[in-house]
């Protein structure tokens, strides 16, 4: 069996087409979308995402704002410039790029964003609103991967499904996500005893560990559809996934490629959820 591929780029497209008629539409009406994105320190990875997502805006028609500092900033001015885009109305999103250097505490710096306006859906109020089922924005990655579960039609409820990784950015919404749409979860992680176990028996098997092609065709369930967030770059400077491609794509009934696969399709939950948080705001008149 070759597994079918479930293409992130075709999929974004798409979606991102309707999103850049609905950014049109509320332009036109007074609310132009904007996000504001802050980037903190040198990482070059960081600096690829962010370079991404601006594009991503752009093309969309939504305003994008650009905020970077040095390596070693100052919390307190980062802290203060996200207070002063929380206070503009012409801001729908904040979004800062992680990892922060080792001076910031993170979760100061999510839970400083406004709990309207936080796009990447990772702060503990949003957290919660997702975890009861309650209206909230939620993380782009898994959001994305849900998106692509939905379009290749794969049945969830009452599915298998198993994650491997228990990130807060990835692994436990993605787990919440899935459990709202009727699976079975397991959450797989670096203290599992006998992976394989868990990973053969997955009808939907999503992997968020950060180890290039550490999940091999031996670990997938015949059919099964295999989702890959991993982005891991090797010696050579290619890009890869923490799925192992080649055997997976043998045994696998669906597949997702990286690069694009959930790359993305991560970015397009981004725009969504701006989109989104400018129509709460026009409807608010
Ligand atoms: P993380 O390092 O925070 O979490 C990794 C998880 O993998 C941990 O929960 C850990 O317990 C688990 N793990 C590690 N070794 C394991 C093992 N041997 N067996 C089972 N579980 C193991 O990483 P993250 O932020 O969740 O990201 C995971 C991967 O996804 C990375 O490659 C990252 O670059 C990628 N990522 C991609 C996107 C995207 O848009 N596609 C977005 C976010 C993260």
């Amino acid at each position: 069996m070759t597994a079918r591929i479930i293409d992130g780029n075709v999929l974004s497209a798409r979606l991102r087409g309707a999103l850049a008629a609905k950014a049109a539409e509320l332009t036109a009406q007074g609310t132009r979308p904007c996000l504001a994105v802050i980037l903190v320190g040198g990482d070059p990875a960081s600096a690829v995402y962010v370079r991404n997502k601006v594009a991503g805006c752009e093309k969309a028609g939504i305003q994008s704002l650009k905020f970077e500092y040095p390596q070693d900033a100052a919390p307190a001015d980062v802290l203060g410039k996200i207070a002063e885009l929380n206070a503009d109305p012409s801001v729908h999103g904040i979004l800062v790029q992680l990892p922060l250097p080792r001076q910031f505490d993170e979760k100061t710096v999510l839970e400083a964003i406004s709990v309207e306006k936080d796009v990447d859906g990772f702060h503990a109020e949003n957290v919660g609103r997702l975890s009861q089922g309650q209206e909230a924005f939620v993380p782009c990655t898994p959001n994305g991967v849900m998106e692509m579960l939905k379009s290749i039609e794969v049945p969830l409820r009452g599915a298998e499904a198993v994650v491997i990784g228990r990130s807060n950015i990835v692994g436990k919404p993605m787990a919440m996500l899935l459990t709202a749409a009727g699976a079975t979860v397991t959450v797989c992680h670096s203290g599992t005893r006998d992976l394989n176990f868990h990973t053969r028996r997955a009808d939907i098997l999503v992997a968020a560990i950060g180890k290039p092609k550490f999940v091999t065709g031996d670990m997938i369930k015949p059919g099964a559809t295999v989702i890959d967030v991993g982005i891991n770059r090797l010696p050579d400077g290619k890009l890869c996934g923490d799925v192992d491609f080649a055997s997976a794509q043998e045994v696998a009934g669906a597949i997702t490629p990286v690069p694009g696969g959930v790359g993305p399709m991560t970015i397009t939950m981004l725009l969504a959820n701006t989109v989104e948080s400018a129509s709460r705001v026009a409807r608010k008149g």
